[in-house]
């Protein structure tokens, strides 16, 4: 599949001229995609024509700036992904709704392998978080979404109580800290602590740096993220043995 993407020079135009071009852009996409892009992978659309088994559950925030196909280099059909405002798994039991079905159905019936819970770098929702309800304010909806992750604020706000940390590093350690909360919450879900349970499930955080185009892995004691290499090495000792 083409691993290129197109530089749009879409500029954000939100009068009615604006939308109409917008709309026309996600046609022309679409064009593209059905009369080049499917043609050339005709196989592979075939194959998925009637059926799905996706080997990973992906959680993810819903910015615009994280694309979970483009960050792995999957083709469709190998991730099933869950994206919502700041990457959230509510426990289970709270909010029983849309993320709990993906997740339920994920794991019972589509049987994935792996859930990997991914946060980003400069996450909307994360800095509404640090900055307080002001920043949500009018936002009711999302303001109750985000007591999800409020946890990860309250550790966050403990650990840097004595110091004067810069709103950038707060914001980042609250990424990852919402990361790790929402690996506790997943783990809450009786599918997801019965498959744990049964060996046949693994879980993994991690972070994508959207500067830099990597991603940052939670350590298997959830303590420190690691980098892609370490991750890969501990991995990989892990299935020798
Ligand atoms: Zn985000």
């Amino acid at each position: 599949m083409s691993a290129t993407y197109p530089h749009s020079d879409h500029e954000h135009d939100h009068d009615h001229e604006g939308s109409a071009r917008d709309l026309i852009a996600l046609l022309n996409g679409v064009d593209e995609f059905t009369h080049h892009v499917f043609p050339d992978n005709k196989a592979l659309f075939e194959s998925l024509a009637h059926s799905q088994s996706p080997h990973t559950l992906f959680v993810t925030c819903a910015d615009s700036r994280v694309s979970p196909e483009m960050i792995t280099q999957t083709q469709p059909g190998e991730l099933f992904v869950c994206r919502n405002i700041g990457n959230i798994v509510p426990a289970y039991g709270e909010m029983l709704g849309g993320v709990s079905a993906v997740v339920e159905f994920a794991v019972m019936a589509l049987n994935v392998e792996q859930i990997v819970i991914c946060g980003h770098t400069d996450c909307g929702a994360m800095k509404g978080l640090a900055s307080g309800a002001a920043a949500t304010a009018g936002m009711p909806t999302v303001q109750t979404w985000l007591r999800n992750a409020e946890a990860a604020r309250g550790v966050v706000l403990a650990r840097h109580a004595d110091q004067d940390t810069p709103q950038d590093a707060l914001v980042q350690s609250l990424v990852e800290e919402n990361v790790r909360l929402q690996l506790v919450h997943l783990r809450t879900h009786p599918a997801v602590a019965a498959r744990i349970a049964e060996g046949r499930l693994a879980l993994q955080g991690w972070v994508y740096d959207i500067g830099h185009g990597r991603i940052s892995v939670l350590d298997d004691e959830g303590s420190r993220f690691e980098t892609l290499e370490q991750a890969r090495e501990r991995l990989m000792n892990k299935a020798r043995s």
